[in-house]
Order: structure tokens, then C-alpha cells, then sequence
């Protein structure tokens, strides 16, 4: 059985109700997972206001701001996680970001600061947070990522974000290898696509769904909830045996050619 109780669930990424990260925050919950919850702040709180009220019914018992630019905040974050719950099993890490800029037109006009701040927020923030993450695993642990076919193929527009893409699921691989030995399992999960705030700046994303409802095998494209289900499972003890995958949640589509 599906079981994560006596877990305590750290989730990064929950912007709205169409976030992934809050279709994973309410499986997590269901399988009885104990959460804490990190948002992006801003200079009014309002990000913060909002994220707090939708979490509410899950019953955090973590509530923190986290910038995975801003180095001091990330160590407060993780100082308070030691502090009050000791021990961290399950790290969802469901964030990305690039200029709105670089998600259409031609790749070749990425500019060089796009394409640092997209890697640094999309790619490198899986591996610092493993870095923190580490050494609150002392019972092992599950990190879950979220990637996309757009680091594997080429995706008309996802451009910079396919690079950003790349490198995360190397770095899972690399993390499994490096925290297999601690019984720490590192995987992504590579979603279809689902219209939420990140992706609707990618250019052309609603064709790019419709596309995806007339190929895929399920003709359809997948919900937060489908996502959410694989994470709970990866995260749970039935998947023990999986790590430094990318596993497809994407109503099949990658599977076919034309
Ligand atoms: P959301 O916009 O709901 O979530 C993206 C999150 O990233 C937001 O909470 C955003 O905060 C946060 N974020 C951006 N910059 C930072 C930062 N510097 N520090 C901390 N958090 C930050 O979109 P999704 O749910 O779609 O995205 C979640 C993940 O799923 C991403 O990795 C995305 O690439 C991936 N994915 C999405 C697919 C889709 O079609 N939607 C398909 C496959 C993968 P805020 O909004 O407050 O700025």
C-alpha cells in the first residue's frame, strides 16, 4: 500500500492551483506524508499570502520562503527543517524559470545572462538543494524532480529551457549515483505538458497541448493529479527499487515518431 506516513515531505514549487507542485503537495498529504512548503517571496508578500491560503487544508508544518538564487535563504530554510522536524525523507523540487524572451524566436538569440539565470534557477537548484537536503536524509530519502521531453527532443520554442532540462536529468543521474550508498533515491518525472503559469510562457503552448490530445496513445494530456500520483509512488516505499530515472508521465506521447 501507498503509505508515506511518519514522512516528513518538503515541497518547492507551489505558485497557484494550477501548480504541479500542488497537485504532487495534495497526494503527498493524501498518502499521508507530513509537508512543509516553500514559496518564492516577493517584495509585497503577496506570492506568500496566496500560496499560504491554498496550502492551508494540507496542514503544513513548514511554511518557509525560498529563493534558490538567494544563498542565506536557502541555509535558513534548511537550519529551521533541522530544527523542527530533525529528519527530511522526501524532497520535491517543481520549479523552473527563463525569460519569457528566450521561450520563443531563435535559439541562437539566447542571451548569455538568460541562459546563466535559466540554468542556475531550472538545473543547478536540484543539486544545491540535494547539497542541504543531504545530510537530513539520515533515513534515506526520495528527491523528485520535474522535467520535460523538451531536454531530450527539440520542442519548437522551449529553446533555453530544453538545455536547462538537459542538465537536470544528467544531474539526476549524477546525485543517484553519488547518494545511492545513503539510500537516497534521486528521479524525474518528465510531465506532457499542462497549462500553468511557467508554461504559458512557452510560445505556443496551447497548440502545443492539442497536439499532444491528437498523438498521444491516451489522446489526452495528463493532469497534476496523474503527476502528483507518480511522485507519491516514487516517493513511497514500493518504488525502493528505482532510481535515476526519468520516468514518463505524459499520456505515452514520447513513445511515438510521427
Ligand atoms: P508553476 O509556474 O506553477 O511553477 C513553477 C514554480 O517555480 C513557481 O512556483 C515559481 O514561483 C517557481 N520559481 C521560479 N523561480 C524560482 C526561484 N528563483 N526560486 C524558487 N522558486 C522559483 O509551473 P509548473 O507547475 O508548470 O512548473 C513546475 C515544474 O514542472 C517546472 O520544473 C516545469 O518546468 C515542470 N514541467 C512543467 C510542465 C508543464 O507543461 N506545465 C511539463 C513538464 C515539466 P513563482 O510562480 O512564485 O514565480
Amino acid at each position: 500500500m501507498l503509505d508515506l506516513t511518519g514522512k516528513n515531505a518538503l515541497v518547492t514549487g507551489i505558485a497557484n492551483n494550477r501548480s504541479i507542485a500542488w497537485g504532487i503537495a495534495q497526494q503527498l498529504h493524501q498518502a499521508g506524508a507530513n509537508l512543509g512548503v516553500t514559496y518564492l517571496p516577493d517584495e509585497k508578500g503577496r506570492f506568500e499570502k496566496k500560496v499560504r491560503e491554498l496550502v492551508e487544508p494540507l496542514n503544513p508544518s513548514i511554511f518557509l520562503p525560498c529563493d534558490v538564487q538567494n544563498e542565506p535563504q536557502i541555509e535558513e530554510g534548511f537550519q529551521t527543517i533541522a530544527a523542527q522536524w530533525g529528519k527530511l525523507d522526501i524532497l520535491i523540487h517543481c520549479l523552473a524559470f527563463a525569460n519569457k524572451e528566450d521561450l520563443s524566436g531563435e535559439f541562437s538569440a539566447t542571451s548569455r545572462e538568460g541562459f546563466t539565470q535559466a540554468l542556475e534557477i531550472s538545473s543547478y537548484s536540484l543539486t544545491r538543494l540535494a547539497k542541504a537536503a543531504k545530510p537530513l536524509m539520515n533515513e534515506g530519502g526520495s528527491i523528485v524532480t520535474l522535467t520535460y521531453l523538451g531536454g531530450v527532443k527539440v520542442i519548437p520554442n522551449y529553446n533555453v529551457m530544453g538545455i536547462a532540462k538537459s542538465a537536470l536529468e544528467m544531474s539526476v543521474r549524477y546525485l543517484a549515483a553519488e547518494l545511492g550508498p545513503k539510500n537516497i533515491r534521486v528521479n524525474a518525472i518528465s510531465a506532457g505538458p499542462i497549462r500553468t503559469l511557467a508554461s504559458s510562457a512557452v510560445g505556443g503552448i496551447l497548440d502545443m497541448i492539442h497536439h499532444v490530445e491528437q498523438v498521444a496513445p491516451l489522446r489526452r494530456t495528463v493532469t497534476q493529479t496523474e503527476v502528483g500520483n507518480t511522485a507519491a509512488f516514487l516517493c513511497s516505499d514500493l518504488a525502493s527499487g528505482i532510481t535515476g530515472q526519468i520516468i514518463y508521465v505524459d499520456a505515452g506521447y514520447e513513445i511515438m515518431g510521427m
